[in-house]
């Protein structure tokens, strides 16, 4: 175990990994991670993985965009391999969401994403079995991608590894040192690891550690659940791009072959005060009444699928916060403290932005353009960020 480091990383996921990249890109020498479990393990090895500029957030479309840009580049910059899936993104919306897309497709455009509003025959043929409908709407990116979100965490732990950084795992922080309003370092299971700098990169985990330290942010884990549909047997349907439809709520994105990969918008089913939820302890799977609930509605877009089954399921806890943003931000009143959290299920995506930001503000103390927005301060001012018009429910 080193006893020293310029930069310790708590959390072995996407955002911890993309910023001990970062740090050492701008040349901080010894920057280390810890992970308590091993890379991946949090929420990073189980998104979906997609990367889409058409949301309804300026900073959040930029994100996204620099976000595929960063993975298209990615194999040949490192010379990691990591497979891109290069197959584009839908969006379906009934007539009435019309105020939604058109905010939608302004904000995402002003960003730089192509993405246009096509035709019905269009979007059938570019996804063959869509059920379409009187005044239905379609947007098209084709730019949009997804990655398989372990293979590509460990990809960056990789270019990470191969640029200086030091990474453990089955190391599980204890304690933030503190003293004179000065971080200290670290002490893991096997000792302190001094370090005037610490990034705290634990989503869901952080709530807890930054509230141990005065600061309670309204970060609330909430279970969402995943099914992988297979189509039923016979007729060879198969999933050609990622695909939200706001008629039903559902996104969805090829896996493998012949699966769907398939998410509720969580969103409308978060409850702040419902019972508490443990991110230690939770059921790993789906349950019955969900996966029936996306199947019946999986069905309405794609008419085809009521004959399919699930082919498994798993859950997983978001970091949620009011405004569904994350918080980035250092501890007030204690030098060299930094955070991230509360991505509410966008995290995977925002994680080259947010990491090279970070990177940026730790090592020159100076906070970067446009991250200001995601203070903590917000709460208690109640100036949230907002979202160009309100979602499609
Ligand atoms: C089902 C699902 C689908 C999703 N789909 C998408 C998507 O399509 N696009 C998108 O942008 N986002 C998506 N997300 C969200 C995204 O996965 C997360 O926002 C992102 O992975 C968070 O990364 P992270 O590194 O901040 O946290 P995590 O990946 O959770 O990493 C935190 C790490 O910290 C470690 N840790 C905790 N406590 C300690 C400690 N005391 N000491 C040491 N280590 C510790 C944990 O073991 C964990 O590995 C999805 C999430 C889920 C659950």
């Amino acid at each position: 175990m080193v006893d020293t480091a310029d930069v310790v990383v708590v959390g072995g996921g996407i955002t911890g990994l993309s910023a001990a990249l970062h740090l050492r890109e701008r040349g901080i020498p010894d920057v280390v991670v810890l992970e308590r479990h091993t890379i991946g393990a949090g929420q990073s090895g189980r998104a979906a993985g997609v990367l889409r500029g058409t949301v309804r957030h300026p900073t959040v479309a930029e994100m996204q965009l620099e976000g595929q840009e960063f993975f298209n580049r990615f194999s040949g910059r490192y010379g990691f391999p990591l497979g891109v899936e290069q197959v584009g993104y839908m969006v379906v919306a009934a007539g009435e969401h019309r105020p939604y897309v058109e905010a939608t497709l302004d904000v995402a455009t002003q960003a730089g994403c192509a993405v246009e509003e096509i035709g019905e025959t269009q979007a059938c043929s570019l996804q063959p079995g869509l059920t379409g409908g009187a005044g239905a709407i379609y947007l098209y990116e084709p730019g949009g991608i997804y990655v398989d979100p372990m293979p590509a965490t460990h990809a960056i732990m990789l270019a990470a590894a191969g640029a200086g950084v030091r990474i453990i795992d089955d190391c599980p922080v204890g304690k933030i040192l503190i003293d004179r309003n000065r971080v200290q370092g670290v002490e893991t299971n096997s000792g302190v690891l001094a370090a005037p700098v610490v990034f705290l990169a634990t989503s869901v985990w952080a709530q807890p550690a930054l509230a141990a330290l005065g600061l309670n942010l309204p970060v609330h884990p909430h279970i969402a659940q995943m099914a992988f549909f297979h189509p039923p047997p016979g007729p060879d349907f198969r999933l050609q791009c990622v695909l939200f439809d706001a008629r039903v709520g559902l996104y969805m994105r090829p896996e493998g072959k012949r699966l769907l990969f398939v998410g509720r918008r969580e969103a409308d089913y978060f409850e702040p005060n419902g019972p508490p939820v443990d991110p230690d302890r939770y059921r790993q799977t789906a349950t019955h009444a969900a996966m029936v609930e996306m199947r019946e509605r999986l069905g309405e877009t794609f008419p085809l699928m009521r004959g399919g089954f699930v082919h498994r399921s798993y859950a997983c806890t978001y970091d949620v916060t009011p405004d569904e943003m994350p918080v980035l931000d250092r501890l007030p009143g204690t030098e060299g403290l930094y955070f991230a959290l509360g991505f509410s299920g966008g995290g995977f995506s925002s994680a080259p932005w947010i990491g090279k930001r970070m990177a940026a503000w730790m090592d020159s103390g100076v906070p970067p353009p446009g991250i200001e927005a995601f203070a903590a301060t917000r709460f208690e001012t109640g100036k949230l960020i907002r979202w160009a018009n309100t979602p499609a429910r």
